[in-house]
């Protein structure tokens, strides 16, 4: 289920060319037109969700394993030292195209790639804990 509206469904339909590295009944695998690092690629659903929650079950289950396959191949080509496998759901967590997709970047030693964040402290994480435990379905 495909969105006509949508950059990564138009991709994914071959309407806009990219560098595809990987292809499956489900997937597609490109690398990203503004990459954080040499390599950097986007694993892409071939189904229109816009993130995380809506995703369908059976794409969330495989997405892993897609994920461990072409970064293992990253890992070899690039001769990177490390990769982050990490995605964005909504514009505050840095979401900017809402097509659920996971990011594979490749990490060498001493790279500036920020992807990083201050240690804040745990006030609180008792009661926090407690709710959210409740909250989960
Ligand atoms: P987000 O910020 O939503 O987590 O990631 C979106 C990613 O898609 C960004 O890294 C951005 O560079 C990439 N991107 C956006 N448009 C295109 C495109 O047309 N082609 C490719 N290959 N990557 C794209
Ligand atoms: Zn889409």
């Amino acid at each position: 289920m495909l969105n006509d509206e949508c950059i990564f469904c138009k991709i994914v339909k071959g309407e806009i060319p990219s560098n595809k590295i990987y292809e499956d009944d489900d997937f597609m695998v490109m690398l990203d037109i503004a990459p954080a690092s040499k390599g950097h690629a986007v694993i892409l659903p071939k189904y229109h969700a816009e993130n995380i929650f809506t995703l369908p079950d059976e794409y969330l289950e495989k997405v892993l394993k897609v994920a461990r396959k072409c970064s293992a191949a990253m890992m070899e080509v690039l001769k990177c030292d490390g990769v982050n496998v990490l995605q964005n759901n909504g514009e505050a967590a840095g979401q900017t195209v809402f097509h659920y997709h996971m990011h594979l970047i490749p990490r060498f030693n001493g790279d500036n790639v920020g992807i990083c964040w201050k240690p804040g402290t745990a006030d609180g994480n008792d009661e926090l804990a407690a709710k959210i435990r409740e909250a989960i379905k």
